[in-house]
């Protein structure tokens, strides 16, 4: 691996499509930067299969092939991708001060494409499964679903909107939520209520999803939190939406976020709270969060970054 500089003039922190579309925009400017790919390199992305929404690729592509992809054009044009994860960051003072587990940098200007993790259930079965039956992103996968039964986990907004959503391709979708009263707002419910093809489970908790990779999900195994009953309910999928974590945590304290940890932009701009710093892709994106927009915001921070640099003189 080649060695560190001390100081770059723009580090990207996250290697999903707004990292890699920053690094692609951000090298091809002749600013040399320096990605540090993170814990999951690629982003979610890697975790899904084919991926038929991205632009450009009209038979589909697999998501890992299509970060390989993205990773490679950063780099031919000079773009430094490392596979490390940033630990901290300082930014008190230019030039930024960038911490990895063993190491320490300089950055003239920092873009923060970290992401939000889909929260999952945390069963090893849906581990598994992701990508052969198991998703957390309806717009992604629901053409996958033409003519199967569904199920849903969650009862919030995104559980709403994702089954309905799914409506368009499954038979008949099914929410399970762990109450008996549903988090999503009044229109949500209402609209999700009175679509004929979504029923409800109460009070269910998904115990295991049952399926191989081979022959995808056949069902999940549901307790009733009330009764203590287990029971076997048949679909072909299933989807978990019980929200995303943004990946924001160090930046508590230094960056101005909303309440459940997204970075605030300001005004249709990739600008932080903290001049200098981007931000890009889902961790400032509450309402869309699909790959194109993401690499969208991440060719809007590296021009953000290089007009700060030039603005600056740095
Ligand atoms: P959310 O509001 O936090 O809801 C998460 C849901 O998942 C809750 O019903 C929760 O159950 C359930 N849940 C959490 N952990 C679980 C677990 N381990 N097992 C089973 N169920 C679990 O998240 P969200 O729906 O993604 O929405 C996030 C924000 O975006 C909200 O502010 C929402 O209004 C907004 N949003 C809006 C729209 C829209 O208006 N069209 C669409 C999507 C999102 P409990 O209810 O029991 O806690």
């Amino acid at each position: 691996m080649k060695e560190l500089k001390e100081s770059y003039k723009v580090v990207i922190m996250g290697s999903g499509p707004a990292g890699l579309t920053a690094a692609l925009y951000a090298a091809r400017a002749n600013l040399e930067p320096l990605v540090f790919e993170g814990p999951e390199a690629g982003g979610q992305l890697t975790t899904t299969t084919d991926v038929e929404n991205f632009p450009g690729f009209p038979s589909g592509i697999m998501g890992p092939d299509l970060m390989d992809l993205m990773r490679e054009q950063s780099e031919r044009f000079g773009a430094q991708c490392v596979q490390k994860a940033v630990t901290a960051v300082d930014f008190s003072k230019r030039p930024f001060r960038v911490s990895t587990e063993d190491e320490q940098i300089l950055a003239s200007t920092f873009i923060i494409s970290s992401g939000a993790t889909a929260r999952m259930l945390g069963l090893p079965s849906e581990r598994e499964l992701v990508g052969y039956g198991v998703s957390t992103c309806a717009t992604c996968d629901g053409f996958f679903f033409r003519d199967k039964e569904l199920v849903v986990v969650g009862g919030g907004d995104s559980a709403m909107e994702e089954s309905i959503f799914l409506t368009k391709f499954a038979t008949r979708v099914t929410v399970v939520h762990r109450r008996d009263k549903l988090r999503a707002s009044v229109i949500m419910q209402q609209r999700a209520g009175e679509n004929e093809k979504i029923d409800f489970i109460w009070n269910g908790v998904v115990e295991d999803v049952l399926g191989s990779r081979e022959d995808g999900v056949t069902g999940v195994r549901i307790k009733d939190v009330v009764t203590g009953e287990s029971y076997v309910k048949e679909c072909q999928g299933m989807f978990v939406a019980i929200g995303h974590t943004p990946n924001s945590g160090i930046f508590r304290g230094q960056l101005e976020m909303d309440d459940n940890g997204y970075l605030i932009t300001n005004n249709g701009t990739s600008e932080t709270s903290v001049a200098g710093v981007f931000a890009a892709g889902d961790i400032q994106d509450t309402r869309y969060k699909q790959a194109i927009t993401a690499a969208g915001s991440g060719c809007m921070a590296a021009m953000d970054a290089e007009r700060f640099i030039e603005e600056h003189g740095l």
